[in-house]
C-alpha cells in the first residue's frame, strides 16, 4: 500500500490540475492520494469526478495557522484536516477568511514591490492563481519579469519572512482550527511541525495541549523532515497517542519532490479514517 497524505493542485499553490493530479497519483502507483489545498476544497469535486478506479481519495485541507514557537513568539504552522464536513458553517466561514487574507496579502507584497520598482501585477496574479492565492503565485510572476531566476530563489530574497516586501497575514489561531476540524467530523494532523527552514519552530509544548484538545497526528515522513527530527516525532506521538503520516507534499513543478516519495504506514491511515465523521474516503 503507497498512501500520500499532502498533495497541492492549482486550487491552491500546486500545478496540476485536481484531475490531472489525481491521474499523476494513478501513474505513480498510489493506492491512497490526499488532495489538501491551502485553505479551501475547490479542488475536491474535479478530483473526485476524475479519480482512477484504483486510487483512494482522501478529501483534505492544509489550514494556515498560528502557533506558539519554540522561543514563545507566534510562529506560522499547517494544520491538516482529514475528511471533515465542507458544510459546517463555523469552518467553511474561516477557511473563506483565510483565503481573502491570502488575497490581501499578496496585494499588499505586490505593491510594495511595484513602489520599489519591481514590475509586479498584484491585481493580475490574483485574478489568475485561482481559488487560494499565494506566495508561489508571486515567486511566478518575479520570474516572469526577470527578477528571480527560481521559485527557491524568490523564497531565498524578494518572498522572505525577513525581506521588505513580506507581509504577514493573519491565519487562524492553532487550537481554534483543531476545534473547527473536529467539531466538522474531520482529523487533524500538525503538518511538518520540524520543517525549520520555514523559520522558528512550534513548541512541543503546544503539541501537547493540542493531544488534549482533539488532535489527531503529526506529519512525520515529510521532505523537510531530518533523521532526528522523525525520530523525535515518533517518539513524541508514541507517548501522546497520536496518529503518525508520511507524505511528499507534492506541488507539481512548484518543487521538485514527487508523488509517494514519502508515504503513510496503512495502519496509521486506518486509524485516520476510522475516526473521520465528515464526509467518506472515496473509493
Ligand atoms: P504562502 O502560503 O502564501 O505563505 O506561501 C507559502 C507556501 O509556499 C508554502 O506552503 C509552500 O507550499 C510554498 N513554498 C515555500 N517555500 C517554497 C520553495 N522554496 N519553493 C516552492 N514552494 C515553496
Ligand atoms: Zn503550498
Ligand atoms: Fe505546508
Ligand atoms: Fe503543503
Amino acid at each position: 500500500m503507497r498512501i500520500d497524505l499532502h498533495t497541492h493542485s492549482t486550487a491552491s499553490d500546486g500545478t496540476d490540475s485536481p484531475a490531472e493530479l489525481v491521474a499523476a497519483a494513478g501513474a505513480a502507483e498510489l493506492d491512497v492520494v490526499a488532495v489538501t489545498d491551502h485553505d479551501t476544497t475547490a479542488g475536491w469535486s474535479e478530483a473526485v469526478a476524475a479519480r482512477p478506479s484504483g486510487v483512494a481519495l482522501v478529501r483534505g485541507m492544509e489550514m494556515s495557522c498560528t502557533g506558539r514557537g519554540d522561543d514563545g513568539f507566534p510562529v506560522a504552522v499547517h494544520l491538516l484536516a482529514y475528511l471533515f464536513d465542507p458544510s459546517h458553517d463555523a469552518f467553511a466561514a474561516e477557511r473563506e477568511r483565510l483565503r481573502e487574507e491570502r488575497v490581501w496579502r499578496i496585494l499588499e507584497m505586490a505593491a510594495r514591490m511595484s513602489a520599489a520598482g519591481l514590475p509586479v501585477d498584484g491585481e493580475r496574479i490574483v485574478d489568475e492563481a485561482g481559488p487560494s492565492v499565494g506566495r508561489p503565485h508571486l515567486a511566478r510572476a518575479l520570474i516572469d519579469a526577470g527578477i528571480v531566476p527560481s521559485i527557491d530563489a524568490a523564497f531565498a530574497g524578494p518572498l522572505s519572512r525577513t525581506s521588505p516586501y513580506f507581509v504577514d497575514k493573519h491565519d487562524t489561531r492553532l487550537s481554534r482550527a483543531v476545534d473547527l476540524v473536529v467539531a466538522s467530523g474531520g482529523v487533524a494532523v500538525v503538518a511538518h511541525p520540524r520543517a525549520r527552514a520555514r523559520g522558528r519552530l512550534l513548541a512541543v509544548a503546544e503539541i501537547r495541549e493540542l493531544a488534549e484538545r482533539g488532535l489527531g497526528g503529526v506529519e512525520v515522513f515529510h521532505p523537510d523532515h531530518t533523521a532526528a527530527d522523525v525520530d523525535m516525532l515518533v517518539r513524541l506521538a508514541r507517548e501522546l497517542d497520536l496518529v503518525t503520516t508520511g507524505s511528499s507534499d507534492y506541488h507539481g513543478t512548484n518543487k521538485s519532490v514527487r508523488l509517494g516519495d514519502f508515504t503513510t504506514p496503512p495502519d496509521q491511515f486506518a486509524a485516520i479514517e476510522a475516526a473521520a465523521t465528515g464526509v467518506p474516503v472515496v473509493r
